[in-house]
């Protein structure tokens, strides 16, 4: 399954397949559902590139490593360096464009890491883990601050959320990433999910949208 990031009319981006940098609870009610505290400044982890993957393509279970969590999310294709100290204008100019990416979490297996105070990586930078959907060029998104997301999971609305709820803002998030690992060109960053995050089941299928500007379907494998 080889992954190549592509703009909403299908058409391919000229740009590699870099790292994705992700920020964890950047909503409150999320970090609430989860029990987890509010963090004083974004909670940030990588997954590599070899765990990005189509959202269209099925996702695929693995049971034997316990059960796949989704957490749906606001995906930032970055489409030039931002390193060091950065304005929120060169941050917000750094977006190539606008997607949705589904955070998949073995979260039984997070939990035993984070008690033992182990990284997370089994958990959340596994092959796969990191399903993309195309990305609408930032050209043509209104405004940042007021996009939003929705998950249903056989028809059933199951997260909904906007950029107006996250704790840090997207230009602030770019900022606070790039002060500490340099975003490069075809990186992604992922921005934290709404509450509803759950269980995959085989069989289920999932729309998940920027409503007004982007939707794509797609379904579990046992
Ligand atoms: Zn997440």
């Amino acid at each position: 399954m080889t992954y190549q990031h592509c703009f909403a009319d299908g058409t391919p981006v000229d740009l590699p397949v870099g790292k994705v940098v992700c920020v964890g609870r950047n909503y409150a009610e999320h970090a609430k559902e989860l029990n987890n505290p509010i963090p004083a400044e974004p909670l940030l982890f990588i997954k590599p590139s070899t765990a990005i993957a189509p959202l269209a393509e099925p996702i695929v279970l693995s049971p034997s490593r316990g059960p796949v969590h989704y957490e749906t999310e606001i995906a930032l294709l970055i489409g030039s360096r931002l390193s060091g100290e950065v304005s929120e204008a060169e941050a917000c100019q750094a977006i190539a464009g606008v997607g949705l990416a589904l955070d998949l979490t073995l979260r039984e297996l997070q939990d035993q890491l984070k008690a033992k105070g182990h990284p997370w990586e089994r958990a959340k930078a596994f092959d796969g883990a990191c399903p993309l959907s195309l990305f609408v060029p930032v050209a043509d998104v209104p405004v940042l601050s007021e996009l939003s997301l929705e998950l249903q999971i056989n028809g059933t609305l199951r997260q909904q959320g906007s950029a107006e709820q996250m704790i840090t803002p997207i230009p602030r998030v770019l900022q606070q990433i790039a002060e500490v690992f340099t975003l490069l060109p075809g990186d992604v960053v992922i921005t934290g999910t709404p509450a509803g995050v759950g269980v995959l089941h085989a069989g289920d299928q999932l729309q998940a949208a920027i409503p007004g500007l982007l939707a794509q379907a797609t379904a579990v494998r046992g």
